[in-house]
């Protein structure tokens, strides 16, 4: 669809992805799902090793030793290098490696009409009596991560074919996220992140950061759709509750209805099961993270310099937050849902 992207780079865009983007992408996917570790919380811990020695080198007077050493000089310069290209590689921003800086965002290219508080309620409505109805917690607790897995993959891909949107690769696995990296996504507030340099994914542990299975259920559609290429949060969701709300399977539809009332900041019904999880995991989180004194720390001070993940990024609304007909995640899922070529998506088959 070529009026989906920025222009002049709109142009660019369809000829950037099939010749680069897309390959580059599945070539980095091949490698990167094979390996058992998490390839980013290695590189990590080697980055900062090399630019801890060149530091201590230039502390210790031994600068002009450790320059005339040649290769193993370069090896250690390589390290601070890797971070530099690993921390730009995060940004959507043109000169990075995240194809979404080429991209429309999805709630501009697919922008909807205005969407009235009265119809969101009504939604959110529909959605909670079908919950109530439907919710099995035999049926819930059946769907398991790997399976979601492949099955958002397949979703997903049907979901860009459907919005007439270029594919992504395949993505096959997620990983645990390693010591550094938990402790940097917990303070930042990512308990799971796809890497735009690498490839790769990663979620939290669960012993580390308790939550509400549907909670990694969804992270793992998430994470999916920026491993296909749409590296903001808002396009991720978009795509994560088209994949999720269009499936054939019911307990995707069901995960797609908790997402889309967890999001929406209003006071909503759900099944005792699910209230008693979101209780629990609540309680475990507190006192997991009473035990996690370097975590407290860093959230504290991501908070005040301002780092600190936020809800609008996502979409997701506060309870106290005023209704926007505009909204990017709700109106754009309410105009995609009222097309016709997008029908299916309303209300499931
Ligand atoms: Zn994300």
């Amino acid at each position: 669809m070529a009026d989906c992207y920025f222009s002049p780079v709109a142009t660019l865009f369809p000829c950037y992805w099939r010749l680069l983007g897309l390959p580059l992408s599945k070539a980095k996917g091949l490698i990167v799902d094979r390996i058992p570790f998490s390839l980013v919380e290695t590189m990590i811990w080697i980055g900062a090793a090399c630019l801890l020695i060149l530091v201590a080198a230039a502390a210790l007077g031994r600068w002009k030793n450790i320059r005339s050493s040649g290769a193993p000089f370069f090896l250690l310069l390589a390290g601070p290098i890797l971070l530099l290209l690993m921390a730009l590689g995060q940004g959507a921003f043109p000169l990075s490696l995240a194809p979404s800086a080429w991209r429309l965002p999805l709630a501009q290219a697919f922008t909807g009409p205005p969407l009235p508080y009265q119809e969101f309620r009504r939604s959110l409505e529909r959605r909670e009596n079908r919950l109530m109805q439907t919710f099995s917690p035999a049926y819930y607790e059946s769907l398991g991560e790997e399976e979601i897995l492949f099955g958002c993959d397949r979703a997903l891909d049907t979901v860009l074919a459907d919005l007439g949107l270029a594919p992504g690769r395949r993505v096959t696995k997620m990983k645990p996220m390693g010591p550094l990296t938990t402790l940097l996504g917990l303070s930042y507030g990512g308990p799971a992140f796809h890497d735009p340099f690498f490839g790769e994914m990663a979620m939290v542990r669960p012993q580390v950061h308790p939550a509400p299975r549907y909670w990694r259920l969804i992270g793992i559609c998430h994470e999916t759709a920026h491993a296909k290429g749409f590296t903001r949060e808002m396009d991720a969701e978009i795509l994560t509750q088209l994949a999720l709300s269009g499936s054939a399977d019911p307990r995707y539809r069901m995960l797609g209805d908790i997402m889309f009332l967890r999001k929406s900041g209003e006071r909503v019904h759900y099944p005792e099961y699910l209230r008693r999880e979101i209780r629990s995991s609540w309680d475990s989180l507190q006192a997991v993270e009473a035990r996690q004194p370097a975590v407290r720390f860093l959230k504290k001070a991501a908070v005040k310099l301002g780092f600190q993940n936020s809800n609008g990024k996502y979409g997701s609304r506060e309870g106290s937050e005023h209704w926007d007909p505009a909204h990017p995640f709700y109106a754009t899922i309410a105009g995609l849902m009222a097309t016709t070529h997008a029908k299916r998506y309303a209300d499931g088959p």
